[in-house]
């Protein structure tokens, strides 16, 4: 498979390069030349294999001859062994038309694990056949950091800088990062907010005294690899449910887009989702793009689902580029304008095709809380606030949709243990592997928010 850019002037790149590649030079993201598909009889034999054989046929177009068949599954098997759960994800029935599909299994308990863990084997794969190494340099607010720095931990060719914003994550949060020992592994907390982080990171990936050392790499959302490894989810759960006979819906609590975008992915292969209903918190910009075309900023509010509090998603880009036909040029033009001004409209077109399949809702955080108490009143679940914003859009819009809904949970209830105690009355407990991180040693640089400080001290470290 090769890869082109939605802005249509970058390079081709082939698997390999495009997983270890970032943003694409002309500022686009990049995306597989088609969309593979699949025959129901393909579908339907997805039905007797383990998690990490239908990740290994599912992901195969994407990988094409770049690795072996065997070694993908391989790959797919060590990342998923790091689950606390025997289906890897499993899902449950709330009622005759609600189902849950329990993405947070993995060592950091959000649903960042399932990606991540893959790409961490990924990354490892292929810098192991080639001559040089791979640094990577993120910023966190939280989830993705501690993710990330559970994927490549331990490796001997890849390194990890993760800038966090000092005594602003939560302790559990923070010490799911500093506690990982491994001598790749390189915390550094900043006396600064988190989009100072964001800035220095950004400045650093392009600083040609750190590059000349070492490639550079971000883990951020925008790796088509990332979003490959989620589309196996929207399989294994649609053909455990009756796919391609039956025919199924979910609703995505949604940031950056990848997640949702990974099923409007496994939709194009060929899977019969009916409908894909996008879960906004009251940062609700994708919502309004998709209920009327008004595609603007306002600014991000902070609320109890963190890992939502968005002001763009990046992966959105990807859509616009599928709604104009794979015009690079008219995505390029928007793109720019938006850029400019904070504001679009999506073309009426656009916006018609992209109602075709999503459908979306933004749900406030009392309608949140309320939506925690009644999973535990109704179905006896503690679900954590983010499951529940797309609960709560499940609810709102079944009436839309005749098939089964599947709500996607994408953290631990005790990763958002305030919210949910707030709402339930009742403290969830950290499960028994996570549960003695406070007795840890922790180990992190401390460091003022001022880059060349930076700089020095990841180019004292890099390999
Ligand atoms: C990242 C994240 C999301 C949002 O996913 P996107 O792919 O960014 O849309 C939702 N819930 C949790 C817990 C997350 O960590």
């Amino acid at each position: 498979m090769r890869y082109v850019s939605t802005r249509g002037q970058a390079p081709v790149l082939d698997f390999a390069e495009v997983t270890l590649a970032g943003l694409a030079s002309d500022g686009g993201l990049y995306v597989p030349e088609h969309w593979p598909n699949f025959s129901a009889e393909e579908i339907a034999a997805l039905a007797q294999l383990s998690y990490a054989q239908v990740a290994a046929k599912v992901m195969a177009p994407f990988i094409g001859d770049a690795i072996p068949q065997a070694d993908v599954e391989r790959l797919a098997q060590e990342a998923y062994a790091t689950f606390h759960h025997d289906a890897v994800v499993p899902f449950t029935q709330i009622n005759e038309k609600h189902f849950i599909m329990e993405l947070f299994h993995g060592p950091t308990l959000a649903f960042k694990d399932v990606a991540l863990q893959f790409l961490g084997q990924l990354f490892n794969y292929l810098l192991e056949r080639q001559e040089t190494g791979l640094t990577i340099i993120g910023a966190t607010s939280g989830d993705t950091g501690s993710a990330a720095i559970h994927a490549v931990a331990g490796q001997d060719k890849s390194a990890i800088f993760m800038l966090h914003p000092y005594g602003r994550v939560s302790d559990v949060q923070r010490r799911q990062m500093t506690t990982v020992l491994a001598p790749n592994v390189f915390n550094i907390a900043v006396d600064g907010s988190f989009d100072d982080c964001q800035a220095m990171v950004k400045q650093l990936l392009r600083d040609q005294s750190l590059s000349q050392k070492s490639p550079l790499s971000a883990v951020n959302s925008i790796n088509w690899a990332r979003v490959m490894a989620q589309i196996v989810y929207y399989f294994t759960t649609a053909v455990a449910m009756g796919a391609p006979h039956r025919a199924i819906s979910f609703s995505v609590p949604t940031g950056n887009f990848g997640d949702v975008f990974a099923g409007y992915v496994a939709m194009k292969m060929g899977l019969p989702i009916e409908r894909l209903i996008v879960a906004t918190n009251e940062n609700d910009i994708l919502h309004r793009a998709l209920s009327t075309g008004d595609y603007s900023t306002q600014g991000v509010v902070p609320t109890i689902t963190p890992s939502m509090d968005i002001q763009v998603s990046s992966n959105f880009e990807r859509l616009l580029f599928d709604l104009s036909d794979r015009d690079g040029s008219q995505v390029a033009d928007i793109m720019t304008r938006f850029a400019e001004e904070g504001a679009m409209r999506l073309p009426k077109q656009w916006l018609d095709k992209a109602r075709q399949v999503f459908s979306s809702h933004s749900v406030t955080q009392d309608e949140t809380s309320a939506t925690i108490s009644w999973a535990q009143d109704h179905a006896n679940m503690i679900i954590d606030p983010h499951s529940a914003v797309a609960l709560a859009a499940a609810h709102a819009c079944a009436d839309q949709v005749s098939s089964p809904i599947v709500a996607l949970a994408t953290a631990h209830p005790a990763k958002f243990r305030d919210a949910v105690e707030r709402a339930t009355g009742t403290r969830p407990a950290l499960p028994h592997f996570v549960g003695d991180i406070f007795g840890r040693e922790e180990r992190f640089a401390h460091l003022p928010a001022d880059i060349n400080a930076v700089r020095a001290y990841i180019s004292e470290h890099m390999a």
